[in-house]
């Protein structure tokens, strides 16, 4: 991924800006929703399509306590550009890099006996005791280590490793299913299940530093589950995990990314001219057509066509015909803005810009989709990287 640090001398096709002064401001946001737990930065995959280094720095300054990947690559890459403090990464497969994870202190989930047998293997060799986090399947049917008999050996095992100290057990953690969904009835109940689980290990000599459980949505709306850590993604990034949960701004939380491009070309065209692959639009009488230089290589869905909007000289545009992969057409209704003319696909908004929930509707999904999405072609540019007043 291209990072550029302010905003470049030569124009670029398009760029993806992202505001660091408002991920700073989200930070501090969710620490203050849950002020008895640390905060987790989570930044696996590009922190959502971010830039993985420049958000963890600046959630750090603001105060994340921990950050967290998925793959330990990501959580590697992290302490290579010289992260500090605490990373934890969740999804490992048999061969995964164990022994580079503990020398490099960082915090690994076991979620079954395979994963402990290979990192207490990896911790002996390195000679340094490895930071483990056990996990538990309370309901997601996803990662973790399912209840009862499955739990006992695990926890017993762990507890064998901790006592020949080639292990300390730093965590117990889980993930909910449906946190975005308030008053669904698995959320008590993976709540409930997550205090047995971790009432068990600990009558068995667990003693973890934290036990977690809260994503962004759970962080937002229950209290109950916040425990010693909060795991926040998209709410670091200023999007509502779900409309029906409220929007950014109902959480105090401010849109980090704004997507934009330059008009490639500007033209007028007759009535009944097809747009674009498949002739899927056709003008309805003489107009103008404005050229965005993004596509489907860029992350800009194709189940966008014909629906994703485009703020477009103060006015919002929709789609015109099909996306294709490098470059997709808006239809301007007769209006002549020049070529090179700014169009914003998504922001916070208050430019009168569309949102990535807007683009998440017009395409079908979520808007975790739509900022992760966007491809390595798109410059980064990195806007108040520096905290306010402080010059480093
Ligand atoms: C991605 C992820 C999170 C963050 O989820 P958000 O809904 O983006 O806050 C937390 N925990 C785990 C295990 C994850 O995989």
């Amino acid at each position: 991924m291209t990072e550029t640090a302010s905003a470049p001398t030569a124009p670029l096709r398009a760029r993806a800006e992202i505001d660091l002064a408002a991920l700073r401001a989200n930070v501090r946001t969710l620490r203050a929703l849950a002020p008895g737990a640390q905060l987790m930065a989570v930044v696996k995959s590009e922190a959502y399509g971010h830039g993985a280094v420049r958000c963890a720095r600046a959630a750090v300054e603001a105060g994340a306590g921990w950050l967290g990947t998925a793959t330990p690559e990501e959580a590697l890459a992290l302490r290579r550009a010289g992260l500090p403090g605490r990373i934890m990464c969740w999804l490992w497969t048999p061969g995964g890099p164990w022994r580079e994870a503990v020398e490099a202190d960082i915090d690994v989930s076991v979620s079954g006996m395979w994963a402990l047998a290979e990192v207490t293997a990896a911790a002996r060799a390195a000679g340094v005791p490895a930071r483990v986090q056990l996990k538990a399947d309370t309901g997601l049917g996803r990662n973790g280590c399912q209840p009862g008999e499955d739990w006992a050996e695990l926890v017993a095992e762990a507890l064998r490793a901790e006592a020949d100290g080639v292990l300390r057990i730093t965590g117990l953690w889980s993930h909910f299913a449906c946190a975005d969904e308030p008053g669904h009835p698995s959320i008590a109940a993976q709540l409930a299940l997550f205090r047995e689980m971790v009432g068990y290990a600990e009558r068995q000599g667990v003693r973890p530093e934290v036990r977690h459980i809260a994503n962004s949505p759970a962080t937002l709306t229950l209290p109950d589950s916040h425990f010693d850590l909060v795991r926040t993604g998209i709410a670091l990034y200023g999007i509502s995990p779900s409309p029906e949960l409220g929007t950014s701004a109902d959480f105090g939380l401010r849109p980090v990314m704004t997507l934009s491009a330059n008009l490639a070309l500007v033209k007028h065209v007759p009535g009944g001219h097809g747009v674009s692959y498949g002739h899927h639009y056709v003008t309805s009488g003489r107009t103008t057509l404005g050229l965005v230089p993004l596509g489907y290589a860029d992350g800009i869905p194709r189940h966008a066509s014909g629906n994703g909007p485009v703020l477009v000289g103060g006015k919002w545009r929709t789609v015109a015909g099909r996306i294709a992969m490098d470059q997709f057409v808006v239809d301007l209704g007769g209006d002549e803005p020049p070529v090179g003319a700014e169009a914003v696909l998504f922001g916070p908004g208050d430019r009168g810009e569309p949102t990535a929930e807007d683009w998440a509707q017009a395409a079908g999904t979520i808007a975790y989709e739509i900022v992760t999405r966007i491809g390595t072609r798109v410059p980064r540019v990195y806007v108040n990287e520096q905290q306010d007043g402080v010059i480093r």
